[in-house]
């Protein structure tokens, strides 16, 4: 098994906001949709999904911002930066944005999405490409896709 080194930690730019993970990730994304491009000012945004049990928001207090529906995502009240989303539907994960976490580096995205939006210039190197999301059924296979894949090689 892999030793990921947990717990993390992790904050928004200013440091007012801390978060923590003491579970395994379950999947690395990158998102190409054109939300993502504006929210995170770049060409696709980074995700990194932890069990929802195993996130927690250390210190502060992040404001909901982006969409305010049933997905919502979460910022720092006071440098604004985009840290997390709890999405529509599946409150068993947590989409923590991996730039947040003090290492980022070992989280090199395995899955991405919305590459019908892609920039024509935005590479990532993930494994799987999906024109929008990925259909609910598949992400079983690609969460034991990603614990194969993070065994199979020091990523
Ligand atoms: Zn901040
Ligand atoms: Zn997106």
């Amino acid at each position: 098994m892999r030793d990921w080194k947990l717990p993390w930690q992790g904050a928004c730019r200013c440091g007012q906001v801390r978060v923590g993970v003491s579970a395994p990730p379950m999947v690395t994304m990158a998102c190409h949709c054109t939300g993502c491009q504006r929210m995170s000012a770049s060409a696709f945004s980074l995700s990194v999904a932890i069990p929802a049990d195993g996130f927690a928001v250390l210190q502060g207090e992040p404001v909901i911002g982006g969409l305010h529906g049933p997905t919502r995502h979460f910022f720092c009240p006071h440098c604004m930066t985009w840290m997390f989303t709890r999405p529509e539907g599946m409150d068993w994960f947590v989409n923590l944005r991996t730039t947040m976490l003090d290492h980022p580096g070992r989280l090199a995205p395995f899955v991405e999405t919305y590459t019908s939006e892609k920039l024509p210039f935005a590479q990532t190197g993930a494994m799987h490409s999906f024109p929008t999301l990925p259909p609910l059924e598949a992400w079983e296979g690609l969460i034991q896709d990603y614990a194969a894949w993070v065994e199979s090689a020091e990523r």
